[in-house]
């Protein structure tokens, strides 16, 4: 009598691997990993030579906002990725004009569309941001945190309680923050950088922190997000992150102005990042400056890559596709050699698992499955199309699409 699992792929290209291997998945885990498996699967996939990797991570992305472009006149836009982003702060008023319409009940229906194109892409851990300030209220991370039950177990959810206009420059903005990770938020999010003065900026900095250390939730904060090399809240944050003892547990956006930054400041707070284990995500294609991603890597720092926007004030495209970010970070970052590209894509897999804290998580026995069955054989072919995985393995289950487009249909 041969022995029966839940689901079997056979034939799969591993990363780095020539022969072909057949992964089984029993109770949600990976429980093998060979060149033949004996026996059956209830569900069995042919990987026909197909890469099979890790699904793809998320780790930054401004979910309340999704679909928001049309609701816009295109000068947020402009003022975010004109004039070598002198007038990024111009551009986060300006897009703030659309939260004056804010509602949970438009919101959660423009989620659902932007998770439904997650799934079936492969991408199956987000950290999602929503607004919370005067403007917004609670209505945005009300939408996430309904969306986040929804999609359970399909596309994972981490609700980021973002303070997108400010803490001091926004009174009320703090009372709401405090709801919002009442209300369940996973981590707490702060853009210090914002504030118009220095003692705002460090203030701001605590007040995300002290919600953080009370709640027992992540950091996660836009920092230095603008073309100027003045800026200090990155390594602000890393300072109270060591202070807090929330190595680890801290996480930078953006940090554009980096790439403006007097080399030996650059290097010291790149230490500084290390000695808080505190990783940079960079999201090149929605804005003109970047973090110094290849530097920060040959260093040893942890860096990966996020969607950031979708079809918003600060970006017309993008579609939670993130071999297509992956795809366009090549370009900008000048990523093309085959060591490249493997970086290229451990920073839209593994290393944005790592930077999220997304711990069970991996292609390899014990862990549950989180996979996807590609087409193209290589990482550079995956890459070269990006196009939707053959299929999707979330939290070790097969996906099922037709279920999902229910969902998004509500
Ligand atoms: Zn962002």
């Amino acid at each position: 009598m041969p022995e029966t699992f839940d689901l079997i792929i056979r034939g799969a290209h591993l990363r780095n691997n020539a022969a072909l291997q057949d992964i089984v998945i029993q109770n949600g885990k990976i429980t093998a990993i060979q060149e033949k498996v004996e026996g059956c699967g209830l569900t069995e996939i042919d990987a026909a030579g197909g890469l099979v990797s890790e699904s793809f991570v998320n780790t930054h992305l401004h979910l309340c906002k999704v679909y928001t472009l049309q609701m816009m006149d295109e000068k947020a836009l402009k003022d975010y990725q004109g004039a070598d982003m002198g007038k990024a702060m111009s551009a986060i008023e300006l897009a703030a004009r659309v939260k004056d319409n804010y509602d949970e009940r438009w919101i959660i229906k423009n989620v659902r569309r932007a998770l439904l194109d997650a799934a079936k892409y492969g991408c199956t851990h987000i950290r999602a941001f929503a607004d919370v300030d005067t403007k917004a209220r609670l209505d945005g991370i009300k939408a996430l945190i309904r969306a986040r039950a929804e999609f359970k177990g399909i596309v994972e959810l981490q609700v980021v309680a973002f303070a997108q206009d400010g803490i001091v420059r926004d009174p009320g903005a703090a009372e709401l923050m405090h709801k919002a990770m009442e209300l369940g938020a996973d981590v707490a999010g702060g853009i210090p950088w914002i504030e118009f003065t220095d003692a705002d900026i460090a203030e701001h900095v605590r007040v995300i922190f002290d919600l953080a250390v009370k709640f027992n939730k992540d950091v996660s904060m836009l920092v230095d997000d603008a073309g100027d090399p003045g800026l200090r809240s990155l390594e602000l944050q890393a300072l109270e992150a060591i202070k807090r003892g929330w190595q680890g547990r801290s996480l930078a956006h953006h940090a554009r102005a980096m790439a403006l930054y007097p080399t030996p400041y650059f290097q010291k707070v790149a230490a500084l990042l290390r000695k808080a284990n505190m990783g940079v995500v960079s999201d090149p294609h929605t804005g003109p400056l970047h973090a110094r991603v290849r530097e920060l890597l040959e260093m040893g720092n942890l860096v990966c890559l996020g969607q950031d926007d979708i079809s918003d004030a600060y970006y017309p495209f993008g579609r939670n596709n993130m071999m297509e970010v992956a795809f366009l970070a090549s370009h900008l970052l000048w990523f093309t050699a085959a060591a490249d590209i493997e970086t290229l894509y451990d920073m839209v897999t593994t290393s944005a698992a790592r930077a999220i804290n997304v711990n069970d998580y991996g292609l390899k026995v014990g862990v549950t499955a989180n996979l996807v069955v590609m087409n193209e054989p290589s990482v550079v072919e995956v890459l070269r199309y990006h196009e939707q995985p053959r299929h999707v393995i979330s939290h070790g289950k097969l996906v099922d699409l037709a279920q999902i487009e229910a969902i998004a249909r509500q």
